[in-house]
């Protein structure tokens, strides 16, 4: 189902990417993490950096995490995103590191080692995508 008001780009699914669009697009954040070694493989990728071993499962995150940097975009801009785009680093509480964007946030309320949570917004082919909104304490 597509939504005509909806212009956010479809991700761009690869054989080594493809389960971690799957579950977005079912709201869930996961990550690859290595079965040998048990290291987080994130950006996934066919082999762990740390170990060298091909083998992998996915395991779902709490979504929960913090800003470990962040930067205000605007320019050049592309008609099918909101600016200033706010793009962030994001210190997963698993230890995964995710390249994201600040929601709901105005650039000059961000702060280094703010508390943020996962949420998902659509994309113009019906997909989602995982993006990140302060937590209120
Ligand atoms: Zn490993």
């Amino acid at each position: 189902m597509t939504d005509s008001a909806v212009t956010r780009p479809d991700p761009m699914v690869t054989q080594d990417n493809e389960f971690f669009w799957e579950a977005a697009a079912h709201h869930r954040l996961v990550a690859q993490r290595c079965t040998r070694c048990h290291v987080f493989r994130h950006p996934p990728r066919p082999r762990c950096p740390h170990c060298g071993s091909f083998e992998t499962d996915v395991v779902e995150l709490s979504g929960r995490g913090a800003v470990y940097s962040w930067a205000v975009l605007h320019h050049p801009q592309n008609p099918a995103f909101d600016y200033p785009v706010k793009a962030a680093l994001i210190d997963l509480e698993e230890g995964v590191r995710i390249v994201s964007n600040l929601v709901g946030v105005e650039p000059g309320e961000i702060e280094i080692g703010m508390p943020v949570s996962v949420i998902f917004v659509p994309t113009a082919g019906g997909n989602a995508v995982p993006v990140f909104e302060a937590v209120t304490r």
